[in-house]
């Protein structure tokens, strides 16, 4: 036998039986989305480098070390997409989607980092993106709060909390990280080599660390939320009245810095204690100055990003949901040459009954074998057709999961008497 081949690690399947929920879980996102009035929007996977090392940042860790970057046949660099926000903002620019206009965009498919592959974090996953355009205002930021808010409700998650914080304007930005500088370079010696690389790239991040013998320098670091701007301040404050407005609970966080540069203002995370270290279930903020660092016209910005596998561990860990895709009709070809009669038949049926979820034996098989495969398929009635039933235009309906009940009915009352069977 030939070797096989593995799919690549951090890289999953998703098979028949996870995809039920799958689909549940994006389509209540999906509903809760619409609701909102948001348009969905679709990038492509590859894009040219440069887009994520100019806005993601290139002493981020995605950029340093999590990008799948190749050259293509002309040479040039290209790069899986590591997250959306930064595609979706060429494609605005891109086809004018921007200028004088609102929007509100979102998006879900498969992301790539070469990450560590642990439970919760893989090297492909999947999100959900949500990005607004064109309102500076803290309104929006609070709608999309808000309506991640909706969705957690949508899917049953209470055991989850908000965290919030504000990384003021670039400028009140930049004169806090010289100061955090000031304070951090103190203890030099005492930082690992992680914050030692960040300190005078990425000061902020180290705010952000995990690292436990670091807790207490960053706990009494100078507080972020002491040099906001004027503006910056204000804009918060309106967002928390209206979360407070929409009995929304939340907690100041002034640690909290996300891992990417682009952010301005609001910054906020939405955590599970269900899931264990990978607990961050939603990600988001303000990035008012990413459009203009892309090439476009300044333009205020803010979105989130869900990472849909975290939301499908925390339903599949619920012994109370079962998600399956149910089968109504197995159709049985009792003989050989019936074959072309029954699938003409199934077509009518599928033709008049919407919705209906009927499966057609192929490759042949015994009848005992092929009612085995109709019970092995979950269905709950088997259509058997044999030289009779051709003959006089009639099936015969074997009730499957009460095994006594069989019955034959004339080919032209089927359509109509279907429905009741299914739910008796
Ligand atoms: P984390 O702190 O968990 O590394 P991040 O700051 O890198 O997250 P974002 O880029 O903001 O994450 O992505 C938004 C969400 O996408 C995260 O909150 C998480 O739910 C999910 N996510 C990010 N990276 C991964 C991954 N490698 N595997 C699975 N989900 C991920
Ligand atoms: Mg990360």
């Amino acid at each position: 036998m030939a070797p096989q081949i593995q799919s690549i690690r951090g890289m999953h399947d998703a098979l028949p039986e996870n995809t039920p929920l799958l689909r549940s879980l994006e389509n209540r996102l999906r509903q809760v989305l619409i609701s909102y009035g948001y348009e969905e929007i679709r990038m492509p996977i590859v894009e040219h480098t440069e887009l994520f090392s100019r806005s993601i940042g290139e002493v981020t860790d995605i950029v340093e070390k999590e990008m799948y970057t190749f050259a293509d046949r002309n040479g040039d660099s290209l790069t899986l997409r590591p997250e959306g926000t930064a595609s979706c903002v060429r494609a605005a620019i891109q086809h004018g989607l921007l200028h004088n206009q609102q929007q509100r965009l979102w998006y879900m498919g498969p992301f790539f980092r070469h990450e560590r592959p642990q439970k919760g974090r893989y090297r492909q996953f999947y999100q959900l993106g949500v990005e607004t355009f064109g309102i500076a205002s803290p309104d929006i930021d609070a709608e999309l709060i808000i309506m991640t808010a909706q969705m957690w409700n949508a899917l049953g998650i209470h055991d989850i909390r908000l965290e919030l914080n504000s990384l003021g304007s670039p400028e009140s930005r930049a004169l806090y990280r010289e100061e955090l500088i000031r304070y951090l370079e103190q203890y030099r010696d005492l930082l690992d080599e992680d914050a030692r690389h960040r300190l005078y790239t990425n000061p902020l991040r180290i705010l952000d660390s995990k690292n436990p013998q670091l807790i207490e320098i960053v706990a009494n670091a100078p507080d972020l939320a002491e040099s906001l701007d004027i503006g910056s301040r204000a804009h918060h404050e309106e967002l928390m009245q209206r979360l407070n407005a929409a009995g929304i609970p939340f907690t100041e966080n002034p640690h909290l810095v996300r891992g990417l540069d682009y952010y301005t203002r609001t910054v906020f995370e939405w955590i599970s204690d269900e899931l264990g270290a990978q607990g961050t279930l939603c990600a988001g903020g303000r990035y008012d100055g990413l459009v203009e660092q892309l090439g476009g016209r300044a333009t205020p910005a803010a979105g989130f990003a869900i990472g849909l596998e975290r939301l499908q561990a925390i339903l599949e860990s619920r012994s109370s949901s079962v998600y399956t895709q149910p089968l109504d009709a197995y159709m049985v070809m009792a003989d050989d040459d019936v074959s072309e009669y029954g699938c003409a038949l199934s077509l009518m049926l599928r033709k008049a009954m919407p919705g209906l979820s009927l499966r057609v034996n192929c490759g042949g098989g015994s009848f005992k074998a092929q009612l085995k495969r109709a019970d092995k398929s979950g269905a709950l009635l088997a259509l058997i057709i044999g030289i009779d039933e051709m003959e006089k235009e009639t099936v015969t309906v074997k009730l499957l999961r009460d095994k006594s009940t069989q019955f034959t009915l004339p080919q032209t009352e089927l359509v109509a008497a279907l429905p009741s069977i299914l739910t008796r």
